[in-house]
């Protein structure tokens, strides 16, 4: 018999399952070894072999070897051993440095994996889906992802999309009736759920019956190999860029050459340093080098709780202009307490904080018992009854289960001493129609032990005000005229003033042969009971973002489901409303104004309150229109169109659905708002550390063909040889851009405004200064090489060590100065101890290969006399010191 036409008692017994504890985490360990873990096969990655292989086909290594190859047959054994070495290491570099950009990013993609919620020894947890197993009990609910292919035991108003399956893209309603047949097609399995599909409304609880491969969406995988691209513009534009520079790199080997030739030097000579300086030359490490320096800040990122899902984010983070966050549990704590309770033309405060369930009753000073108050009593069960949340106790302390506005009205029932499960016993639920924050509101079909049956609606006051015609005015059912709107509106308007969240419960009897068939059947016609009002203070640390995030150019918009005049007086606590001003949107009015309208007013627009979900794209796309970068929060699945059309889509790890955060390109591991100004922060100090090093690599290179150039044209010997020349490249090069690469931020970094997404690497005078860093360096080597040479013309070695040790020394100094973007008097040297590290270990295998013996022939060193060192330092200190000096001088006029 197939899964779909068993009887529910019977799934169980099959898969060896308890419906009340699920399976405990023992028996799910050797189910896990039984049918391994619950993933599709992904397509086989290349051998650690082929990607080592991979790093020598570049055309220029190739050409080197070749020559290496032939200077070797031709007898320069010591020469050719050398480069060959030096081609090698060079590779297992850029080995390690592509694996560990491909670790970290498996690392990213394992962290943004999945979770289901599962039943395990008896408990509710989130665990990775990875980790489901046949009989794992789920709970799931509208914007979850289905973890595994499971029978569904339990649905309310379940409704799940399955076009990836089935093509119809309208949602299947679902039930748990066994289904007769055993050919039913996947269409038609309506007590079944899949794999990868998506539930787009209500809740359901199932049980795992297939995982992994042997899913219905396994059976298919292949074809749904996601080839979603991780490259970044910026590491695009220096693919482009890497294009050029090979260019124009050979163009000035080649001219080197040429000249060289022209001058006198041997062809073969000449052709082995020009290859070796084309290799050196060319930047074919910057790639790999960007993406670990990217991937080493979405470590950091994660420490920092928050998690990129698409590498772009990193860099467009930094170019952020506006970020529209949600009000409830982002920029507040979402912990809610009701604090107040107003009904007719009364007010009752309630004592007591956070979920504890105990806290007393006040009308003005006096101690009230709101069992034997009617209408609080009234208000509070009507809460209590239309209510998914549970409190969990544990060692003393109350653990909520739920909607932490449920929670909310939850607690304050359980104040006044009514609990959930004994009214439970004398009331049935027989109907639920969810919240959702389209409609604003939550309602039920209660039936009492006589079978008499009434509708319980809570939800948004002013939207019950609309869907209400009676009202309970102390005590008595009355018409809800204007007048008693009015005053009800008055009192709303007195809760929000204080920053509270209002909540207003309603209810109306049916008759026997009423049928309600839909939420819009429920909610209407319905007597307007009483309001509770809850606070939800703000998060701590969220003022100070925003005003950091202010400082850094950034605008802060609130958007929330919530009455106007409560996030008013939030985004004023927050000073996200500036104190001059600043406009107030409510959604009714945001419906009526055109994208172009929008536009017109957006930038002086701080709040959008009482709107729906569905408003967000608006708001994304007229701020995109004033050309901001969007960074866009959001968390329900009505949500993820506005994240996905924001330049940067944040979802909530906590409390987002599985649909927000595959739509979104970074997640909040803690919710926080805080989070986001701390991810921006990375994502400024990423890109500015790889403009850092781009400077550095850059710089250096040029210096690199100068001095050779300029040797060639003044009819001067190499300064130069080879060796020396790819040494260079892969020890100074290497080390110290990798430690700038970990570089600390500089400390106006959030002072500044955001970037502007189209600019380019060498913008902001980055292009002058590694054409003029690079051309000093050039000129200091080549002075230093002149004036020993010339002092002592039959000591060519002694010269190229001298020029050797200049050139070295003047890359380990300007390094320094790349950490800035305005001088290197700035900046705390030994801040960056990687970079302090990486200088110290250049320098000493620099003086390895002049001062000890066995390997001066290899280097083609000698051996440098202590007061030469005054020439080498005072060059090597030239380039770098000589512009910050001037820079100075500069300033201080
Ligand atoms: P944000 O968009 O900042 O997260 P929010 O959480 O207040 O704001 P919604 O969840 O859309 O936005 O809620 C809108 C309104 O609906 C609330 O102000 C409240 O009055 C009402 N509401 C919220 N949760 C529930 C619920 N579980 N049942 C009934 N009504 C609710």
């Amino acid at each position: 018999m197939k899964w779909h036409e068993m009887r529910l008692e019977d799934v169980m017994k099959s898969t060896n399952s308890d419906r009340e504890a699920g399976l405990s985490s023992k028996e799910a360990e050797k189910r896990i070894q039984k049918h391994g873990y619950n993933e599709l096969q992904e397509a086989e990655k290349p051998s650690a072999f082929l990607v080592f292989l991979a790093q020598f086909k570049d055309f220029m290594v190739l050409v080197l070897l070749a020559a290496t190859l032939v200077s070797g047959l031709l007898g320069e054994y010591i020469d050719a051993i050398a480069i060959i070495a030096i081609v090698i290491i060079n590779g297992v570099l850029g080995f390690f440095q592509e694996r560990k950009a491909e670790k970290s990013l498996d690392a990213l993609k394992e962290l943004s994996a999945p979770q289901v919620i599962a039943l395990r020894d008896g408990e509710w947890m989130k665990i990775p889906s990875k980790q489901l197993v046949p009989g794992d009990i789920v709970k799931f609910s509208s914007g979850d992802r289905i973890g595994a292919d499971l029978r569904i035991i339990s649905a309310k108003s379940l409704e799940i999309e399955e076009s990836a399956l089935t093509g119809e893209s309208v949602p299947a309603e679902k039930e748990t009736k066994p289904i007769a047949g055993d050919n039913v097609g996947l269409g038609d399995l309506t007590n079944m759920a899949f794999m990868g599909t998506l539930v787009t409304r209500g809740s359901g609880v199932g049980i795992v019956i297939g995982t992994g491969m042997k899913t219905a969406m396994g059976q298919i995988a292949d074809l749904l190999q996601n080839a979603e691209t991780m490259e970044t513009p910026l590491q695009r534009r220096l693919e482009q860029l890497g294009k050029i520079l090979i260019v124009v790199a050979l163009l000035l080997t080649v001219l080197v050459v040429v000249v060289g030739v022209l001058n006198g030097h041997e062809l073969y000579e000449m052709f082995l340093a020009g290859v070796s300086l084309a290799v050196a030359a060319i930047p074919e490490g910057l790639p790999a080098i960007v993406t670990v320096a990217l991937s080493l800040g979405v470590q950091r990122m994660i420490k920092q709780k928050s998690i990129v899902r698409k590498l772009p984010a990193v860099e467009t983070l930094g170019c952020a202009s506006v970020i529209c966050s949600d009000k409830t549990g982002t920029l507040t704590q979402n912990k809610m307490t009701v604090t107040h309770i107003w009904s007719g033309e009364k007010t009752w405060q309630v004592s007591g904080t956070g979920y504890d369930p105990h806290g007393e009753f006040f009308d003005e000073e006096r101690k009230v018992d709101a069992r034997n108050n009617k209408t609080l009593q009234q208000i509070l069960t009507f809460g209590l009854l239309c209510n998914s949340a549970n409190l969990v106790e544990k060692d003393g302390n109350f653990h909520l289960d739920g909607d932490p506005t449920e929670g909310a009205l939850l607690t304050a029932a359980m104040k006044a001493g009514f609990r959930k499960e004994a009214l439970l016993k004398s009331f049935t639920i027989v109907e639920e129609f969810p919240f959702d924050s389209t409609r604003k509101m939550m309602s039920v079909v209660v039936q009492d032990k006589a079978g008499k049956r009434f509708v319980v609606v809570k939800g948004a006051p002013d939207v019950l005000l609309t869907v209400s015609t009676e009202v309970l005015w102390k005590e008595r059912k009355e018409g809800f005229s204007q007048q008693y709107k009015d005053k009800a509106k008055k009192a709303i308007e007195t809760l929000a003033e204080q920053a509270l969240r209002t909540i207003a419960v309603a209810f109306k009897p049916l008759k026997d042969n009423e049928n309600i068939r839909s939420s819009f059947e429920a909610e209407r016609d319905l007597i307007f009971v009483g309001l509770q009002g809850m606070i939800d203070p703000p998060r701590p640390e969220v003022a100070l973002a925003v005003k950091e995030c202010k400082d850094a150019g950034i605008k802060t918009v609130m958007i929330t489901g919530d009455h106007v005049i409560t996030a008013e007086a939030i985004a004023k606590q927050l000073k996200i409303l500036p104190s001059n001003g600043g406009r107030v949107i409510d959604g009714p009015t945001l419906q009526e104004l055109s994208v172009e309208e929008l536009e017109e007013i957006v930038d002086d627009v701080y709040v959008f309150a009482r709107v729906s979900p569905e408003h967000k794209l608006k708001i994304v796309k007229a701020l995109q229109k004033r050309g901001h970068i969007v960074a866009m929060t959001g968390d329900g699945v009505n949500d993820a169109p506005a994240i996905k059309a924001a330049d940067i889509g944040i979802s909530m790890g906590i409390t987002g659905t599985d649909v927000a955060k595959e739509a979104s390109s970074l997640v909040l591991v803690d919710d926080n708002f805080a989070t986001i100004k701390s991810a921006i922060k990375e994502g400024r100090n990423i890109y500015e550390n790889i403009r850092k090093f781009i400077r550095y690599l850059l710089a250096s290179n040029v210096g690199e063909i100068l001095v050779m150039l300029f040797a060639m044209l003044l009819g001067l010997p190499l300064p130069l040889v080879p060796i020396q020349i790819l040494w260079v490249n892969l020890v100074t090069d290497g080390l110290p851009a990798m430690a700038l690469g970990l570089d600390q931020p500089e400390g106006d970094l959030m002072k500044r405004k955001p970037r502007h997404p189209k600019e380019g690497v060498f913008a902001r005078g980055l292009g002058w200064k590694v054409v003029s860093r690079g051309f000093l360096i050039g000129i200091a080597t080549l002075a230093a090489f002149m004036i020993v040479y010339y002092r002592d013309p039959n000591n060519l070695i002694y010269a190229q060590t001298i020029a050797f040790a200049t050139l070295v020394l003047a890359q380990l100094i300007h390094v320094f100065d790349c950490r800035s973007e305005k001088s290197i008097f700035e900046r705390n040297p030994f801040e960056n101890m990687y970079l302090i590290f990486a200088v110290i270990s250049s320098f000493l295998l620099m003086l390895i290969v002049i001062y000890f013996e066995p390997v001066q022939p290899i280097f083609h060193t000698v051996a440098i006399e202590p007061r030469d060192w005054l020439l080498v330092v005072g060059f090597s200190a030239i380039p770098t010191f000589l512009l910050a000096g001037s820079l100075l001088t500069r300033k201080s006029k």
